[in-house]
């Protein structure tokens, strides 16, 4: 089944039809070559499986059971939906199940940390060329070459860390502070300074358990929601285990 086929058939069983609608009619309007629409309202599980694995498990993935994230009560699992993760130029069909909140009223999509939402490439793949290109390494093309990923998908991915970098730079630094790491001094440029702070955020988040083995892209993808590079960054949330902590307002 195709990509697009396989969201309108979610669309038809209304599993992709979301608390805030018009959210994910803006982005489909205007989403890019290469991009897949999931839940505006996703919840990432640090998910240590590696792509194969979790794809292979199809249904039967040892999902977690988080808590709401509005209000803290139980959720359950409430059905779920087919997309896409594309690893090193490979599509695989993986599971997303949901999971709903009686109290709120809302369902959640439960995302492997290895996806971002919205997005068809792994967490790694975007991170790689987000960090060679924003990171000075080299430029878009070479990047998206190596990452086997079409030019304008990854130039994408680099403009939108880029308009993101100074908040994603200031949330990062905080929450690398708030789990006892070190403070990060800004390098010159706010797409290197948000490397820098992802960086030091996973440092210090590795000495927590089960963080480490997960890298610094699914790290990045599960504390920020997977909307480490989304179109809607009204109140990013960076959430580790049970710890949460609003990203302060940019200076
Ligand atoms: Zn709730």
């Amino acid at each position: 089944m195709s990509v697009p086929s396989l969201l309108r058939a979610g669309q038809d069983r209304g599993v992709l039809v979301e608390r805030e609608g018009s959210l994910l009619a803006s982005f489909c309007a205007d989403r890019e070559k290469g991009s897949e629409a999931v839940s505006p309202v996703a919840i990432v599980w640090p998910c240590p499986l590696a792509v194969d694995a979790y794809a292979a498990a199809g249904r039967d993935v040892g999902f977690p059971r988080p808590a709401c994230p509005s209000c803290a009560g139980p959720l359950v699992f409430w059905s779920g939906y087919w997309r896409y993760a594309r690893e090193a130029g490979r599509c695989r069909k993986i599971f997303v199940p949901r999971l709903r909140c009686a109290r709120c009223g809302v369902s959640h999509a439960l995302l492997p940390a290895f996806t971002l939402a919205w997005r068809l490439d792994v967490a790694e793949t975007v991170g790689r060329v987000l960090a060679e290109v924003a990171g000075g390494g080299c430029g878009v093309r070479p990047a998206a070459e190596r990452a086997g990923v079409p030019y304008t998908t990854a130039r994408g991915w680099v403009r939108r860390f880029r308009a993101r970098a100074r908040e994603l730079g200031v949330g990062f630094a905080a929450l690398a502070v708030e789990l006892g790491g070190a403070a990060v001094t800004p390098p010159a440029g706010a797409a290197r300074f948000a490397l820098a702070a992802i960086g030091a955020a996973f440092a210090a988040a590795a000495g927590l358990p089960g963080w480490g083995r997960l890298g610094a892209w699914r790290f990045a993808s599960s504390v920020t929601g997977g909307r480490l590079i989304a179109a809607n960054t009204a109140s990013p949330w960076y959430v580790v285990g049970r710890r949460r902590l609003m990203a302060p307002v940019p200076p």
